[in-house]
């Protein structure tokens, strides 16, 4: 998700922006952007790189613009899902895009739909733009704040209006936000993740606070506090999976704090092997973490092909990581003979992990080591990741011994929680709160009473 401002290609700015943004959803992408006047949109399913053609790019005028990346965490994958989300309403257009998960979206949907209210897409954020439409309030940002107040649960979202981009983070932080500014043109920059400033040529100035909105217009950049304050639970997952290493959150270095994973991870759990390896890209960093604090040389033991196209199954939640491994292959002259430290990031349904350290075997390792720069998976996510229900986490019903058993390796070692934390806030650091851990630990940050899985919403226009 990236919102621009103050820039005569702003959508163009917002297309790089969204290249860089990428790995945050496959499903589909937009942009939306304004000339002042009116808003112009395109959407479409597939990547970023096959949706905005140098032609599409010049039907979205305009001196601001925000565009979103989307993978469905409720809704289905369709194109009445993809975002942004443009709309008008009395006060004149808008459109949002939305990163996270609304956990009391169904309860709002069933009760403006009561009232009469019809929708076009099944994604939780047409209720944002549904209660902004009924607010009573008078400027845009007032109503925000007043449709804000009634969802609970995850939700960072970038607004664009005629005359102004909005960036609000939910009071509890779940999922990042940044701000950055160009120094040449004084171009506003909203982003998911801060690797997308740097294609943008845009400095870094700081993340939008949780519970913060931040008003971007052409007197410039203004913030306010419009939620009662709680206390944060930023998501821990970001740090171990979700976010491109070469991102900051919170000022610090995504890249540093994965080696720092794996560094623990060779302490805690130690192996005399040969040659330690990565699953490539998610488990590089705390591979060279553990090969550095264990003294057991690094190797590039799994080649991933970046080339091959996406499949169009890909989607789907029982093969998506599948997929994904489809891309991998094993180098021989690493692996043959060798007693193997394959590293990766975590372990969700325990197919993929077998898949690799059966791999690793069939290319003649004598023995296979498995590490996991995270602790268990057990529980689904219902702030904003992509995770499948609590049945299919091979941790939430299975022992260490029977998942090493499953994925076939001759040990497995998964990080502890106190030596995510640690790695996550450096070592010198206290021990504090301010995290969402629900994947690893179970403690929900908000009591749901609704199903793990928003049940699919009606389509009520197709
Ligand atoms: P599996 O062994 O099938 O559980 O797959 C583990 C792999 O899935 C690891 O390489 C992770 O990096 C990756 N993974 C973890 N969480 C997600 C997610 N939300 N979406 C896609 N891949 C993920």
């Amino acid at each position: 998700m990236i919102g621009v401002f103050g820039h005569p290609e702003a959508a163009n700015l917002a297309y790089l922006g969204l290249y860089a943004l990428q790995h945050r959803g496959q499903e589909s992408a937009g942009i939306v952007s304004t000339d002042g006047a009116q808003l112009f949109a395109v959407r479409e399913m597939g990547h970023v790189n096959d949706i905005f053609t140098a032609d599409r790019l010049k039907h979205l005028p305009g001196f601001a613009a925000v565009g979103h990346v989307r993978y469905s965490t409720a809704g289905e994958s369709t194109i009445q899902n993809a975002q942004p989300i443009a709309v008008n309403y009395a006060g004149g257009s808008v459109a949002v895009g939305h990163n996270g998960n609304l956990v009391n979206a169904i309860e709002l949907r069933e009760r403006l739909e009561a009232e009469g209210a019809i929708f076009a897409s099944s994604s939780d954020t047409e209720v944002i733009v549904h209660l902004i439409a009924r607010s009573r309030e008078l400027t845009l940002p007032d109503r925000i704040a007043d449709a804000l107040r009634q969802v609970r649960g995850a939700y960072s979202l970038i607004f664009l209006s005629e005359g102004m981009v909005i960036a609000v983070r939910d009071p509890m932080g779940f999922r990042p936000l940044a701000l950055g500014k160009s120094k040449d043109k004084g171009t506003w920059v909203a982003s998911s993740e801060t690797c997308a400033f740097e294609l943008l040529e845009a400095e870094f100035v700081r993340d939008v606070e949780p519970g913060e909105m931040v008003i971007i217009d052409k007197t410039g950049a203004h913030s306010f506090r419009p939620f009662a304050s709680q206390p944060a639970h930023r998501c821990v997952f970001e740090w171990v999976y979700f976010a491109r290493p070469d991102s900051t959150i919170d000022g610090r270095s995504v890249y540093r704090a994965r080696e720092r994973m794996g560094r623990r991870l060779a302490i805690e759990h130690p192996v005399p092997a040969d040659v330690v390896v990565p699953v490539p890209d998610s488990g590089v960093a705390a591979a060279i973490g553990y090969a550095r604090e264990s003294g057991i040389p690094y190797d590039q033991g799994l080649m991933r092909s970046h080339y091959m196209g996406r499949t169009f199954i890909e989607p789907s939640q029982q093969i998506r990581h599948f997929g994904v491994k489809l891309k991998l292959s094993p180098v021989r002259e690493v692996l043959a003979g060798k007693r193997v430290v394959v590293v990766d990031d975590s372990i969700v349904r325990g197919t993929t992990s077998r898949k690799i350290v059966g791999m690793i075997r069939s290319a003649g390792a004598r023995e296979v080591h498995m590490r996991i720069s995270s602790p268990p998976t057990v529980g689904p996510c219902r702030y904003g990741i992509d995770t499948p229900t609590r049945e299919e986490l091979i941790a939430s019903d299975h022992t260490a011994e029977e998942i090493r058993k499953y994925v076939g390796a001759d040990s497995l070692g998964y990080l502890s929680l106190d030596g995510l934390f640690a790695s996550v806030k450096g070592a010198n650091e206290e021990a504090k709160n301010g995290f969402c851990d629900a994947c690893f630990s179970n403690n929900q940050p908000i009591n749901i009473q609704q199903p793990a899985r928003l049940r699919q919403l009606r389509l009520v226009s197709a």
